[in-house]
């Protein structure tokens, strides 16, 4: 069937809740979307990184709109500081196609997707609950709805969640990110890491922690040469408090290469968040009438860059089983069936990357070519991550810890 008089609510509505709402709409639903927030979520203004072959379906299937600029790229380069100098050198290379795109963009074409879908905003919803015939009741302080389906896109504090699985509690991985924007300008005197970031993404490895850096579209116009820097930053936060953007900067000085040192500690940051690193699971992504979507399901750490591909996909995969399923009820458990595993491997993996990356991070120096693919085979342990192209298929090797690494002749770089 497809969802034809329907009844769909959505909880939230950012990336997973309009996606949700597009899925919905497609599948022939009459949908209502319940966003907490009044402000502009396009706001966000940060980066983001998608499989280019998922961005090509969305397109396709008329979740993104064609003209929202992406900044790709084919390749992965890993840089380190030269040892007792101040020179970066570069030890690995990898092929590894990705689109990054401006969060805030990404979120404006799926909003504007959206359009045969009421979208209210600044209305928080303030308790869920079921009918005895079993549809899902939505509260607000306006009064209340009855739905068929309730998705919830709630995030990674979901009350959705809360409703299907209340005893559910994110675990704490024990280190941050501090994830932020840098403007055209801060490149501007900087040729080699401008040119390196035209064709590539670049993950800086320093003692304890790492940082991935691209370029992302700036909207409203802006050409390529006027990209925004994204990076995200993880390490273990200091005791003491420092403003966010100090300790970065602080970061930056003592362990980057010169020139990225004053790319980032002396460039201007047009946005900047701090998030202690956690991840959480729901054991089951539906329970007619609910299901849960993007961080509302699960929060991979994000080394995997998966939290907005993962909602993504889970609407593509709601707008499928919704036109081929007998009921509204069958299509949600059609959905916990293949979103729920897809939530504990993305899991998984972020804990595996995150220990290889940070609790464990190699000696970066000892590092080469020959090494990190060693490495990343042994973390990925056969689990596949579109970030590793090359790298998911040999499941032969452990993955808590890096292998022993030769040191290199230096190469310099960007
Ligand atoms: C450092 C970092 C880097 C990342 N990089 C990537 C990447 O490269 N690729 C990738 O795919 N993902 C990445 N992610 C993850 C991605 O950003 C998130 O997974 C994604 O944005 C989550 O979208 P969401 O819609 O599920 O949740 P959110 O964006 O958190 O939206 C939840 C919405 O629900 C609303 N809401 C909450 N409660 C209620 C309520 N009671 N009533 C009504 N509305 C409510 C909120 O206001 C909010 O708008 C990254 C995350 C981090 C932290």
């Amino acid at each position: 069937m497809a969802a034809t008089g329907v009844r769909m609510g959505v909880v939230g509505g950012s990336v997973a809740g309009c996606a949700m709402a597009v899925a919905g709409v497609r599948a022939g639903a009459d949908v209502t979307v319940y966003e907490r927030s009044a402000g502009a979520l396009q706001d966000r203004g940060l980066g983001i990184v998608v499989p280019p072959a998922l961005h090509e379906r969305l397109v396709g299937a008329g979740y993104l709109d064609a003209a929202m600029p992406t900044a790709p790229v084919a390749t992965r380069v890993w840089l380190t500081r030269e040892p007792g100098g101040r020179s970066a050198r570069e030890f690995a290379r990898q092929p590894s196609p990705v689109t990054p795109c401006n969060w805030g963009l990404l979120w404006q074409a799926l909003r504007a997707a959206t359009t045969g879908a009421r979208y209210h905003r600044g209305r928080p919803v303030l308790s869920l609950g079921r009918t005895a015939a079993g549809r899902a009741v939505v509260r607000t302080a306006e009064g209340e709805e009855t739905y068929d389906v309730v998705a919830g896109a709630d995030g990674h504090r979901s009350l959705t969640r809360r409703l299907l699985a209340p005893s559910v509690r994110a675990a704490p991985a024990g280190y941050a990110v501090w994830r932020g924007t840098l403007p055209p300008s801060a490149l501007a005197e900087h040729p080699r890491p401008r040119e390196l970031l035209r064709e590539a993404w670049v993950t800086i490895g320093f003692p304890g922690g790492h940082g991935i850096f691209y370029l992302i579209p700036r909207g409203g116009g802006a050409g390529p040469d006027e990209r925004l820097l994204a990076y995200a930053i993880y390490a273990t936060p200091p005791g003491r408090s420092p403003g966010e953007v100090a300790h970065v900067r602080e970061i930056a000085e003592r362990h980057f290469p010169a020139e990225w040192a004053a790319i980032v500690a002396r460039g201007e940051h047009t946005a900047m968040t701090c998030h202690p690193v956690a991840d959480v699971r729901a054991p089951l992504t539906a329970d007619p009438p609910f299901l849960l979507a993007g961080d509302a399901a699960g929060v991979t750490r994000p080394h995997t860059a998966s939290g907005a591909v993962k909602a993504l996909q889970d609407a593509l995969y709601l707008e499928e089983a919704l036109r081929t399923s007998a009921s509204p009820a069958e299509a949600l458990r059609s959905y916990a069936r293949e979103r729920t595993p897809e939530v504990a491997r993305l899991v998984e993996l972020g804990r595996r990357l995150g220990r290889a990356q940070v609790e464990r991070a190699p000696d970066w120096t000892a590092m080469d070519q020959g090494a990190v693919e060693a490495w990343c085979r042994a973390t990925l342990a056969g689990a596949t991550s579109y970030l590793y192209a090359d790298a998911g298929a040999d499941a032969d090797a452990g993955a808590d810890g890096p292998p022993e690494a030769a040191p290199d002749a230096a190469a310099e770089a960007g």
